[in-house]
């Protein structure tokens, strides 16, 4: 399959190309267009270019638009998914899913509409807030769902009049550019382009005067790049960060209902979700049978290529997030007890097993940090109060769950944690109509829901006298 950037209206080739590897052999796939820094000026000259008109068309036609790619991404919905299983390393069952999400998101985009808002007309003054267009946006993605990510951007962007330059990770571009194709033939020139890069044009973007608010998905030491180098043009800008998301179980849980839960939360998508449950606090009395749960699951599952049958867990995307795993791995094995998986299965692809970890100190560094994968401690705890500072004791507030049998309690308890989102009995169930965003080092800003649509536009008062 050969791949094209979509410049201006135009498929063309890159300045250069890059390797893109599968995970699931940790070789060559083929080889993608990149983009050089001649390549990128073109690019936000058309999005400039192609701004007015698409503001001005209105949300009916904008609509229509939207509508037309989630139709054209539904019917080659099946070739896409194994696109994405080859080049992210998801099994097909998950990219499918992803599919699915992605196309649900751009159709629940296409019916938004913010339309001007009367803050006062009491016959001395009419004052209207009305929500204009930002401009250029840049969607610059991670490589963990990079369709779903695309659509959460493209979708707000383009139904509120934005142009958009979708830039997606160095190892996760192929399905991007596959929806350049399909935005050729439905969008005017410029109004969505794709660029890929080898990580050195994101910051150009991020920098540039041409480019009007930056919808950045990614790590927290990106993100603070990111917020660095918007100052010289006070960009308006979105930051979805990392993640060290906490469930914590509650003395009144079941463990035998709760352990799947926690296990799934935990291992989807090989664990790479900035919303996975990325630490475990459990009552000391409960640590024996919850253990003894998550190592059966952690037994049954099959780590293999995602397109084979049968697979529950594919590999990591890439080599250097596998690389970081082992290094926990082996630092987790130094200083707690391993009680499920620790390996990492041969055939050269980036596999890992699920691996359970319990009895670490809480400075350790599985507990402190974004692991990003299926290695998940297990901590125990003695009083709640102070299971509760622990884990408000990251950095980090993404999200978090509280696992009951009394819901009024773990609302209760769910207050008290500092995150975006927090859960009771569930994890990572994440409506289009609800915002989403992080706490402390995990971002400034919300994706979905009327928030985060909003963050796309800025407002204009209209303030008459009459
Ligand atoms: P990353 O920060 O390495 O890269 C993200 C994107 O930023 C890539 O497209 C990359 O090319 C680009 N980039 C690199 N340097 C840049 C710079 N200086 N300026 C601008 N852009 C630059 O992240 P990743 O490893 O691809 O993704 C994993 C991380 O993303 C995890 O920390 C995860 O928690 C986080 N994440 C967060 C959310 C969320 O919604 N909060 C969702 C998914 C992933």
């Amino acid at each position: 399959m050969t791949f094209q950037l979509l410049i201006d209206g135009h498929l063309v080739d890159g300045a250069d190309r890059l390797e893109v590897v599968n995970p699931a052999t940790g070789k060559p796939l083929c080889s993608a267009p990149r983009a050089d820094a001649d390549q990128l000026e073109q690019v936000i000259a058309a999005a400039r270019r192609a701004f007015p008109g698409w503001a001005s068309a209105g949300y009916a036609a904008r609509r229509g638009a939207v509508e037309a790619l989630a139709d054209a991404l539904e019917a080659r919905r099946d070739e896409f998914a194994r696109l994405l299983t080859e080049e992210q390393g998801k099994t097909i069952k998950e990219a499918t899913g992803e599919m699915i999400g992605a196309i649900a998101g751009l159709r629940y985009f296409a019916a938004q509409e913010l339309t001007p808002e009367t803050l006062r007309d009491d016959g001395g003054s009419r004052i209207i807030e009305k929500r204009q267009p930002l401009g250029v946006v840049a969607a610059i993605m991670p490589w963990n769902y990079p369709m779903l990510m695309l659509a959460l951007k493209i979708g707000p962007a383009l139904i509120t009049g934005n142009t958009v330059i979708a830039k997606p990770a160095p190892t996760t571009p192929l399905t991007t550019l596959l929806f350049g194709e399909l935005a050729a033939e439905i969008l005017p020139p410029g109004v969505l382009q794709t660029i890929v890069d080898q990580n050195d044009l994101g910051k150009v973007l991020s920098s540039h005067p041409g480019i009007n608010f930056v919808s950045f998905t990614g790590s927290t030491a990106t993100g603070q790049k990111v917020l660095a180098s918007t100052v010289d043009t006070l960009k308006r800008f979105s930051l979805e960060l990392g993640g060290n998301d906490a469930a914590l179980i509650l003395d009144d849980a079941s463990v035998e209902a709760v352990a799947p839960h926690i296990f799934h939360g935990a291992t989807k998508n090989a664990g790479q979700i900035c919303l996975a449950i990325k630490r475990v606090y459990a009552p000391r009395a409960m640590m024996e049978p919850l253990c003894a749960a998550l190592t059966r699951l952690a037994a049954e599952a099959v780590v293999g290529d995602g397109l084979h049958q049968g697979t529950t867990m594919g590999p990591i995307n890439n080599k250097a997030q596998y690389e970081k795993l082992l290094d926990l791995i082996a630092d987790a094995r130094a200083n707690g007890t391993i009680i499920a998986g620790g390996g990492a299965p041969e055939g050269g692809g980036y596999f890992i097993e699920p691996t359970i970890v319990r009895d670490l100190p809480e400075e350790s560094r599985l507990v402190q940090e974004e692991q990003f994968g299926p290695v998940l401690p297990v901590q125990a705890y003695d009083d709640l109060d102070e299971a509760i500072a622990r884990i408000n004791a990251s950095d980090y507030g993404l999200g978090g769950s509280v696992w009951t049998g009394d819901v009024e309690r773990g609302i209760a308890v769910a207050s008290r944690i500092e995150s975006g989102t927090v859960w009771v009995n569930k994890h990572l169930d994440l409506p289009f109509d609800v915002p989403m965003g992080g706490a402390k080092f995990s971002g400034i800003g919300r994706q979905q829901g009327l928030e985060g649509l909003k963050e796309f536009t800025q407002p204009t008062i209209i303030n008459a006298a009459v």
